[in-house]
């Protein structure tokens, strides 16, 4: 029988971004004013499980390896907001991580994986097969010096299992907490969401499913900048709208049981680590 404790959950700053497409978001809540990174830690009893990995130590080092979307998106690369510096700042090292669950390949999301040589690569099977396929219009969110190390991928696929009404993987079932990939596809073609079951409830860590935690609120609320933006930095868009709709749906049914959050909302990290919202007037 699988043993199955409350892990404790970090949220972690592993990154920050001021695009000059920040004014798209500015056009839906004002107080936007820049992007996170953000990474999950998760201390399971079978060992550390980090979800996504921000830039990397590779990446500071060489910024010129991000190509030029590192200038769309305005990267302030500090060694000292790396999952691996993050992960040593709460007392571990980064050698002890098994597992890392990916949202999605992207420089921002992919940035790190060489922090972490020794860890298993948990990516949606469609992901890696289009990162693999080396399209040339993927050619600026793909950067090939971020698997250069050789990654020890995982493959995985839905199982058709229900969780809220979402397909899911079980994942990692011997490290002793429920883990279940869920698929979003739509920002990139197999892009998906971690779901982790804490010690308060569900967290769904939703990658770039959305941007802003208005898109997720009843009404959403995402104004014309913001749409524009995602039509320009995704795969499929109507396939993002749909599933951001039913994460709409999921937090309206089900917010009491399950805590939602995407890699790039300043104001959902802060809710979430329990700090002051940095955004909030003074
Ligand atoms: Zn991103």
């Amino acid at each position: 029988m699988r043993v199955v404790s409350a892990p404790m959950i970090h949220h972690l700053d592993c990154g920050t971004m001021c695009p000059h497409a920040g004014v798209a978001l500015r056009l839906v809540d004002r107080s936007t004013r820049h992007l996170v990174a953000r990474c999950t830690l998760i201390e399971a009893p079978g060992g550390l499980v980090l979800i996504d990995t921000g830039y990397g130590t590779g990446d500071v080092a060489d910024p010129r390896r991000l190509g030029p979307a590192r200038h769309l998106l305005g990267a302030r690369l500090d060694p000292a907001q790396t999952a691996a510096a993050r992960v040593r700042a709460l007392g571990h090292d980064p050698a002890d991580v098994r597992h890392v669950l990916v949202t999605h390949l992207d420089l921002d999301h992919a940035g790190g994986l060489g922090d972490f040589p020794g860890a298993q690569v948990h990516v949606h099977g469609t992901e890696l097969a289009t990162m693999r396929a080396g399209r040339r219009s993927d050619a600026l969110r793909y950067r090939t010096a971020h698997w250069a190390h050789g990654p020890r991928w995982v493959e995985h696929a839905a199982d058709g299992e229900a969780w809220f009404g979402f397909e899911r993987a079980r994942l990692l079932e011997d490290v002793g907490v429920e883990i279940a990939m869920i698929p979003l596809f739509g920002h990139s073609a197999g892009h998906a969401g971690y779901a982790v079951e804490g010690p308060d409830g569900w967290i769904l860590h939703a990658g770039d499913a959305y941007l802003h935690h208005g898109e997720i609120e009843t009404p959403a609320r995402a104004g014309r900048g913001l749409r524009a933006y995602h039509r320009i930095n995704c795969e499929d868009a109507g396939l993002r709208r749909m599933n951001a709709g039913r994460l709409a749906d999921l937090v309206a049914a089900h917010g009491d049981q399950v805590t939602v959050h995407c890699s790039h909302d300043a104001v959902e990290l802060a809710r979430d680590v329990r700090t002051p919202d940095p955004t909030a007037p003074a």
